[in-house]
């Protein structure tokens, strides 16, 4: 076990205009869980290749512990990779499968046995050890490309998408259960996904890229609760925060028909006519007064229902999202006012640079 560290590495493609990874800085604590997240593009199967040493790192350097990776190959840098498309040798059985990179770094029969014995258990696939990849499921399969990583016992565990393949289902399940395990073995993981879910729900932290460069990196809940830019505000949430850009007035910014109070801290900070204001759809609800807004589409989950609507925005027609009561919901076609519910919920942001305000 160890801790991983990337001091401002960077990876420049040829032909690119834009680093792929731009000046990365993040340390991930030994036996951490930390998930790198960010839209298609954005650096993160990178990042990971770059630690794995599939990568060249064109700037900056890599650390795992104490000791500088940066030049080292992949095979001497004691990490272990979980693929997306697993990359099972079909020939092989599973027990040989798991048990190959010790094979080839020279432990003997019984070592392998047990060890691979012992990550079937954990896994709970002791029964399908003789198998070959072909005769298993998808969620087998992914299974057995946990335990090959398992049985290697690494400093680090790199995981890229390693859900991606399952069915909606089956890869709520397993998110859980791969949670649980390495909190279990308290081996320091990176894991790279595109679903915001998967990150808050895996991560000690999660770290969020864009177009190469962090953006953010914090515990899932406090990137909910005060996410620093108007980027990672749109990305993290389901559905996204409300993003508004509203006119400063005095004592806070105009909404609709009302005035919402925001920090005087911030709109000083502020300097401008214009903030944007972030309002989660669970901090909007059904007020006499508020933005007025004309509900469109009314979508019903059980324990949740959510209501889509527009709204004149300070001039401009937008789409607002709000959760309401599942038992009585707005009507489709009603007129309504919404407001914020909790104002030490809001978001505020400069317009311009997107930088958190309050
Ligand atoms: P995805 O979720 O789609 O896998 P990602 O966040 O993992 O995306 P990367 O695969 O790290 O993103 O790619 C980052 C950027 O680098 C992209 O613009 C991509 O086109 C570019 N890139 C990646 N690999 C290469 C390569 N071998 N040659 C040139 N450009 C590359």
């Amino acid at each position: 076990m160890s801790s991983v560290t990337f001091e401002k590495a960077t990876r420049v493609f040829t032909g690119q205009d834009r680093p792929a990874v731009n000046q990365l800085d993040l340390h991930v604590e030994d036996g951490e869980f930390l998930v790198l997240v960010g839209p298609s593009g954005c650096g993160k199967s990178t990042s990971l290749r770059m630690l794995a040493g599939l990568e060249e790192v064109d700037e900056g350097r890599l650390l795992i512990g104490e000791q500088d990776v940066t030049d080292l190959p992949p095979k001497a840098r004691d990490i272990a990779m979980v693929f997306q498309n697993y990359a099972l040798y079909p020939h092989m059985t599973v027990a040989e499968n798991m048990g190959f990179a010790l094979k080839i770094a020279g432990t003997n029969k019984s070592d392998i046995s047990k060890r691979v014995a012992e990550a079937a258990a954990m896994l709970d696939i002791t029964e399908y050890l003789e198998r070959k990849p072909k005769a298993l499921s998808g969620g087998q399969r992914q299974r057995v490309a946990m335990g090959r990583a398992i049985v290697r016992s690494p400093r680090v565990f790199l995981m890229d998408e390693p859900l991606s393949n399952l069915d909606a289902k089956l890869r709520v399940q397993t998110r859980t259960q791969i949670a649980q395990l390495q909190r279990r073995l308290g081996t320091t993981t990176v894991y790279v996904t595109h679903d915001q879910v998967e990150a808050m729900t895996m991560g000690d932290r999660v770290a969020v890229l864009k177009d190469g460069v962090l953006q953010q990196c914090a515990a899932p809940r406090e990137m909910y609760d005060r996410p620093a830019n108007l980027f990672v505000a749109g990305f993290l949430g389901s559905p996204s925060m409300n993003l508004m850009e509203l006119p400063v007035v005095d004592g806070g910014v105009r909404f609709g028909d009302s005035v919402v109070p925001v920090g005087r801290d911030a709109l000083a900070d502020a300097d401008a006519k214009t903030v944007t204001l972030g309002v989660r759809p669970e901090n909007l609800v059904v007020s006499s007064t508020g933005l007025q807004v004309e509900v469109d589409v009314v979508e019903e989950l059980g324990a949740d229902a959510y209501v889509y609507g527009r709204a004149d925005v300070d001039g401009t027609e937008q789409t607002i999202v709000a959760r309401a009561d599942w038992r009585k919901p707005p009507a489709k076609g009603e007129t309504i006012h919404l407001a914020p519910e909790d104002p030490s919920g809001l978001h505020v942001f400069a317009t311009e640079s997107g930088r958190r305000l309050s």
